[in-house]
């Protein structure tokens, strides 16, 4: 099983890239945002709580969002591996992460992250907004706070898995495919 973290900002990349390569390398591609979106959409009572938290560009809190996550991982019991987009996004969801992959006798093997410089984050999320439908992609005050809710909280994962000798960085510049050679090219390394 090769389970990957596919991290960066908002607006980094990480949908994009996780929709090509869950193909490349049959794996299944969780991602929380879309969870999230799915649950608001069909106005479920978790979609509720967690459009309150998206609305501002926070993050919807440690506990729900982890449940959320285990109960995905857990409907996928044949999966090849999974990718991760989204998610951990705190020192606790990656410690609970770490743990749950640990149970079912597996584990992360790889960060690859995804680098982007902030204004360039920012005019890609407004273009993103003229077309999604995110609300949270129409208000460039909700798209900063979010950005700074990632230096906040998430950013600081980059070391967890340093330390751990997992972590990969990736220039998230330059067209679509010329970053997925970049991700292949340390995918294919772990294999
Ligand atoms: P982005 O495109 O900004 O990377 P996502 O589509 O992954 O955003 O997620 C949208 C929103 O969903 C986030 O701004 C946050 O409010 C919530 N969210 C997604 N993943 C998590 C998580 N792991 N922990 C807490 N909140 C999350």
């Amino acid at each position: 099983m090769t389970n990957i973290v596919l991290f960066g900002p908002p607006g980094a990349g990480k949908g994009t890239q996780a929709d090509i390569l869950k193909e490349k390398y049959s794996l299944v591609h969780i991602s929380t945002g879309d969870v999230f979106r799915y649950n608001i959409k069909n106005k479920t009572e978790l979609g509720d709580l967690a459009k309150s938290y998206m609305d501002k560009g926070h993050l919807v809190p440690d506990n729900v969002t982890i449940n959320m996550l285990k109960a995905e991982v857990e409907k996928n019991p044949e999966a090849n591996g999974f990718i991760f987009d989204g998610f951990p996004r705190t020192a606790a969801q990656a410690e609970a992460l770490a743990f749950f992959m640990g149970e079912i006798n597996s584990q992360i093997d790889a960060m690859v992250a995804l680098e982007v410089a902030d204004e360039v984050l920012v005019c890609r999320l407004l273009e993103r907004g003229k077309v999604s439908g995110r609300p949270d992609d129409a208000n460039e005050n909700v798209i900063r706070e979010r950005i700074a809710e990632y230096y906040r909280k998430t950013d600081i994962l980059k070391d967890f898995y340093q330390k751990k000798d997992k972590y990969y960085g990736v220039n998230g510049v330059g067209t679509i495919g010329e970053i997925t050679e970049r991700l292949s090219e340390v995918i294919d390394g772990l294999l």
